[in-house]
């Protein structure tokens, strides 16, 4: 179609929204779809979320809020911020947002444009290159490799940087490989920094609170020597089981947060009010229940690495966090898309190919485990005789 913004033929979309569409097609047709394919935990929002949201309608928390969000709710991420990463993080600089992908997109529109390079994560969550495409910038893949545990070399990704480069996207732990980039390498990475001061850094830390054995989460806004040039994007969505409820926020640089404020006034104008009383709950809230979902998590995860790996043909590493397992299937003749494709339409079980997540993805499978034990012994069985067919 001619005379529509030429960038908008440029940006991508997320293959698990297309899996998901069409796992409903075929559970209509009667079919029993197992979805490992969409990344979201398979619990129910907390009562006591869902019972704060609940009263703040009734208290009459119905109209626009201040745009950033409510105090409240700003000085309760500072908080949590500092208890988990013995940073200070001033409240003035957090924008609230509906969910975490507004930060990426608000980060995007502020730092990408023709003529800058962004580096981001190969294989790394979808929408950061869409949105890199869509701005014109140009995206330098950074390979997160399975013999590196899906962390980056930082001597490798400083080595990407050149005068053009802009910003760096970083996702610990990853979506879709489940990866968490030890200390040793952030520390690496934050001085080698030291000589790139007008490189910004997106740190996208949605998984902070899912972690396994003894990773530790550290965010890239600890490290002094950087703290004025990253963004941290964090949420609700997967911690509190509350995608549906678009929550996220975002702690901006000062100097760029007023531009993200003023792209949050023009676009959604505010997070749902109740919602944002919600989050505080959340936040100051009992954590046993995270506490909960984290250990079954590790319970899914650990089941799935040890049966995957009796597969031949199937290797898998056991991922420090997130709910992803992203292993590595080995079937003659079959890209990664084509497994996926026949899994679904053959088997019924919905996964997400690993080329949906770049190029260093080819050859994988991202298989979320935010399922029941039930639907994960049998997605085992359809891979057994996927792999001997
Ligand atoms: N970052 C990553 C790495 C994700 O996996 C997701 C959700 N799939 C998001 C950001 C966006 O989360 P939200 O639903 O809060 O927008």
């Amino acid at each position: 179609m001619d005379g529509l913004n030429k960038s908008i033929y440029d940006i991508g979309s997320d293959s698990a929204f297309a899996i998901l569409s069409r796992s409903n097609e075929l559970i209509k047709l009667g079919k029993n779809v197992i979805n490992l394919g969409i990344g979201q935990p398979d619990f129910p929002t907390p009562d006591n979320i869902i019972d704060a949201c609940a009263k703040a309608l009734k208290d009459g928390y119905h109209g626009y809020t201040p745009s950033n969000g409510i105090i409240e709710l700003r000085e309760a991420i500072a908080e949590d911020f500092y208890l988990r990463n013995k940073t200070e993080v001033d409240p003035k600089n957090i924008l609230v947002t509906p969910g975490g992908k507004a930060v990426i997109f608000y980060s995007l529109l502020i730092l990408g444009q023709p003529g800058v390079e962004i580096i981001t994560p190969d294989p790394g969550f979808v929408a950061y290159r869409s949105m890199i495409d869509y701005t014109g910038a140009t995206a330098v893949p950074l390979p997160h490799r399975m013999n590196n545990n899906f962390s980056f070399d930082a001597d490798e990704l400083i080595s990407l940087i050149n005068e053009k480069t802009k910003l760096i996207i970083l996702n610990s732990p990853a979506n879709p490989t489940g990866g968490v980039v030890p200390e040793k390498e952030l520390k690496k990475l934050a001085n080698g920094l030291e000589k790139f001061p007008n490189v910004f850094i997106l740190s996208d830390e949605i998984y902070s609170k899912i972690l396994f054995d003894d990773n530790k989460h550290i965010s890239l806004m600890a490290f002094e020597q950087i703290r004025d040039r990253v963004i941290v994007l964090d949420g609700w969505s997967k911690t509190y089981s509350m995608t549906g409820w678009r929550l996220g926020y975002g702690i901006y640089p000062k100097k760029l947060f007023n531009f993200a404020e003023k792209l949050a006034i023009n676009c959604h104008s505010c997070v749902t009010a109740p919602v944002q009383i919600a989050g505080i709950e959340a936040l100051k809230g009992d954590q046993k229940y995270v506490e909960n979902m984290v250990n079954e998590f590790n319970i899914r995860r650990n089941f799935l690495t040890e049966e995957l790996n009796k597969i031949n043909n199937i290797e898998c590493i056991k991922p420090g966090g997130a709910f992803y397992v992203f292993p590595k299937i080995n079937k003659p003749n079959y890209t990664s898309r084509e497994v996926s494709d026949y899994l679904l339409e053959k088997k019924y079980l919905a996964t997400v190919p690993g080329s949906a997540f770049g190029k260093n993805g080819e050859g994988f499978l991202r298989i979320s485990y935010a399922s029941n034990m039930e639907n994960l012994k049998k997605s085992i069985k359809c891979l057994k005789s996927f792999m001997t067919e």
